[in-house]
Parts: structure tokens; sequence; C-alpha cells
């Protein structure tokens, strides 16, 4: 091995990692501390080239490949013990051509910089929530954000990729060039090669949005859930909301008495008028006094940011998503017997609206795993600050997800919140396009070289 590790440093450009080098342990950490990987060699990318160099170089000495961007898969899939981490994380560049409305995106960039570079022209592609999730993964899976409501997911918006397939083959994917491998890395994930550049389509966005969260507590769920099934689908499209059961955060808008408190948050992010915004937030309110609240315009990449501390890299995570129509009855009454059960109190569960722009796409055009009809995609994650009490969560989230299932749409989901390997799940969540995908991936990735990732068999 040390004679090849000498050759893959000669022929990629950026650091190579083995175990006992200065600088392995950084760089093999990822998001969740659950997923502790030893990998035999990391590649920190820093081109095209590279990961091509990257990729034959793994394949001829038999080594397993993992790929980094964001370093968030729950499941830890971006490090592998014993084979070859492709770590993207350098190749983070992003331009913007403003005129155009265009960027390009490095392969392992994170939304942080993505909203950095295009906010600097009032320009913005609906992405995440957390401003330190990788662009890579979370777009090949789809990407849901607060823009999804106006401009649908991130591969909606995608125009173009360059990705280095298995046999180290350099593409451009198009809807006029590879048409059937854009339409396969278009919510297929990682199965189909590593994606060194997306090109995606910008729109107009801030650079100051209208932010609310309204927050009341355990006792009320029900009735703040059953208002929230009406007002939100009727909201205009410029107001995202996002539902989230979860305790009430130490941050300064929060009152001292109600801090860590469980309950219920409305988040509403908005993108017209202030008027408008204070509107939503009247409706949300509905005749609910909350425990708080608080409204105020602010910097979408403050918005953008607001999350990141309460999901900071190093706790330990377990997540299990599905997809609800509606908020019935039924439903709110799992949530609100659940919800009082979890034992973390940074535990939650998140519903994101998906209608207006996530229908706009139609359903054939992409393989985003889910169908483009109006829905909430539900992400129940269980957290904690150590190894300890995360098998008790676990088992709380398998629970609630358990108790949805009669509701849910189906047992699929949104494929970026599957956090174990789980083929009928995933069938389930492509429906009619996973024998479309198998198809593709035996066309560009016969030997499945590509499979630390929701993985679609050859
Ligand atoms: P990584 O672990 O680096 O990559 C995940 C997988 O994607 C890899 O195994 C690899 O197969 C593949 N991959 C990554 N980059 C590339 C590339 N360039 N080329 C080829 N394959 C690649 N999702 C949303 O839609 N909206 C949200 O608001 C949202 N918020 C989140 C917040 C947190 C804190 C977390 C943990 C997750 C969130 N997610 C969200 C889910 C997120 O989309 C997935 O976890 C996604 O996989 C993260 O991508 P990553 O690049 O950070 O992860």
């Amino acid at each position: 091995m040390t004679q090849s590790v000498a050759e893959l440093r000669t022929v990629v450009s950026g650091a190579v990692y083995a175990p006992q080098d200065e600088g392995y342990d950084a760089a093999r950490r990822l998001w969740n501390a659950e997923h502790v990987r030893e990998p035999a060699l990391i590649a920190q990318v820093r081109s095209a080239a590279d990961v091509q160099a990257a990729v034959r170089y793994a394949v001829a000495e038999g080594l397993e490949i993992a790929v980094r961007c964001g370093g968030h898969n729950m499941a830890g899939l971006a490090s592998v013990d014993g084979g070859l981490m492709i770590d993207l994380s350098r190749m983070n560049q992003v331009t913007v051509d403003p005129e155009a409305r265009r960027a390009r995106v490095g392969g392992g960039a994170l939304l942080r910089d993505l909203d950095a570079a295009t906010q600097q022209h009032g320009l913005a592609v609906p992405a995440g929530m957390v401003s330190h999730t990788g662009v890579g993964g979370l777009t090949l899976g789809g990407g849901m954000g607060w823009l999804s409501r106006m401009h649908g997911l991130s591969i909606d918006n995608l125009e173009s990729v360059q990705i280095v397939t298995a046999d180290g083959s350099i593409l451009r994917a198009s809807t006029d060039e590879n048409a059937d491998l854009f339409w396969a890395v278009r919510g297929g994930g990682g199965n189909f090669g590593v994606v060194t550049e997306f090109e995606f389509r910008l729109h107009q966005a801030g650079p100051i949005v209208n932010y609310g969260i309204a927050f009341w507590g355990q006792d009320q769920g029900a009735e703040v859930l059953r208002n929230a099934r009406e007002v939100i689908p009727a909201l205009p499209r410029e107001v995202n909301v996002v539902i989230v059961c979860l305790n009430a955060p130490p941050a300064p808008f929060v009152p001292a008495e109600q801090r860590f408190k469980p309950g219920y948050a409305l988040v509403a992010v908005g993108f017209g008028p202030a008027e408008q915004h204070a509107a939503a937030m009247d409706r949300l309110r509905g005749t609910l006094p909350p425990a708080f609240e608080f409204i105020s315009p602010m910097p979408y990449v403050a918005v953008q940011q607001l999350l990141d501390e309460a999901n900071a890299a190093g706790r330990y995570h377990y997540e299990k998503g599905t997809y609800l129509e509606t908020l019935t009855d039924p439903v709110i009454d799992v949530l609100t017997t659940q919800m009082a059960q979890k034992t973390s109190p940074m535990s939650i569960a998140l519903m994101y609206r998906l209608d207006h722009g996530y229908l706009e796409t139609p359903d054939d055009a992409t393989a985003f795993g889910g169908r483009r009809t109006p829905r909430y995609a539900m992400f129940t994650m269980a957290t904690t600050p150590g190894l300890d009490g995360l098998d008790a969560e676990r088992a709380w989230v398998r629970r609630l997800w358990d108790a949805l299932q009669p509701h849910a749409i189906s047992i699929g989901s949104y494929v970026n919140g599957i956090a174990e390997p789980d083929e009928a799940r995933l069938r389930a969540s492509y429906g009619p396009k996973y024998d479309r995908l198998v198809e593709t991936k035996r066309k560009y990735d016969p030997d499945n070289v590509f499979h630390r990732n929701q993985n679609i068999k050859p």
C-alpha cells in the first residue's frame, strides 16, 4: 500500500492522508458523531482531474469509495472503513454570472458558500436551512428549503452538472447532453458518479427577508397543528412555513422562562412585502396567543444560518422521515402523543410544506423520490450530546414513525432523510422511477463502484 499511496499522491494535486498523517483525524470527521470510520486513504481533491485520478486509482486497487461533500449524511456514508474517501471540501468555489442568473458551484461547496456568493447579487437558489450542509448530497437527493415554495427543489433549478463516472470519464449532463444521466442525478443521489460542478439557475431573493417564529407550549399542540393545517396551504407562495416540534432554544429572542420548554413552533420566512408577512403571522397565530414570538426583517444569509448552532457537528443522531398528505386529526393525535415521550430535549420533528413551486416540475422530469403532489416532508431526528441515551431516542423515532405509518403516503420518504439502508423504502420513495434508475445505473456504473449512498443496485 505504501508504494501505491505515493502513486496516488503523484496523480492527485490535493492532499492525500493516510491514518498516520497529521490532519487525517480532522479530515475523516463526519457531522454525526455516531459514525467514526477509518478510511485507508483520504484524497482532498481539487479538480475534476483529481477526482478522475482518485476514482481510477480506487477501482484499480479494489478500494471501496466514499464521496464526501458536507459530511451530513445521517448514516455516515460519506466515509468508509478501509477504503478511499474522496473529500470534495476543497472544491467549494462558487462563481456567479448575475446577468445570466447562473451559478457554477464546486461539488464540495456548502450551502453557506453558495448563499454568500449568490447573495452578493441579491440572488439565491433553493437549498436547505442549515448553512453547513453540503450542496452535493443535498442537491443530488432533491434539496428543499425556504425558497422551495417559490421556486421548487434545488434540482428543479439545476441547469447542468459536470460528473466523473465510474470508468473515470468526465462528462457534462444536461437536458441536451447525456440527458438520461441528468435525469438520474436530479434525485437519484450519488449513485451515478462524483459531481464536480453544479450549474444552477438563480432567482432574485432578499437580501432582506421577513422572519417570524411563534411558539406554543406542549399542551396547545393539537390546537396549533389544527390551525396550521388550515392556514399553511392557503398562505401566498412568498411565505414558507415549517412546523417544528421542539424544545424552545436558548436564543436571545426567547424569554428566559420559556427556554428549553417543549412545544410547537411555526417558523415563517417571507420573501414578499412586510405587510404580507405580518398578515401571514396573524393567521398562523389565529386565536391562540403564543408563549412567545419574534418577527423581524433579517438578511437572507442570516436566516440560512439561524439553525447552524442548534445543528452543530459532533452530536449523536438518528433520523427517519415520511411524507404526509395533510395533518389529519389522527396525525395530530400521533404527533402530540409521541412528542411528549421523547427523552432528549434536543430531539425534534419538522414538517416542510411542499406545494406551489414544488408542483411546477412534472413528476417524471426528474428522478426525485416523492410524487409532485401537495404534501409535508416530515423529518424526525433524535439528537443526544453523547452516546448515552441515543438508543432510547432512536427507539422513540421508530415508534413515532410506526405510529404515523397508517396515515403516511407510503413507506417511502425524501431519500435524504433515510438514515439506514432499506431497499423497500427506497423503492417506495422512487415508485415507478426505480426501474429507470436501475437502468441508468447499469449504463453508468454497472459494477456499483458508487454504492455508499441510497444505493440503486445495478
Ligand atoms: P455528505 O455526507 O457529504 O454526502 C452524502 C452523500 O451524498 C454521499 O454519501 C455521496 O453519496 C453523495 N454526495 C455528496 N456530494 C456529492 C457529489 N458532489 N457528487 C456525488 N455524490 C455526492 N435536506 C434538505 O433538503 N433540506 C434541508 O433543509 C436539510 N437540512 C439538513 C440539516 C442538517 C443538520 C442535516 C444533517 C441534514 C439536512 N438535510 C436537509 C438532509 C441533507 O440533504 C442530507 O443529509 C445530505 O446528504 C447532506 O449532504 P452533504 O453533502 O452534507 O452530505
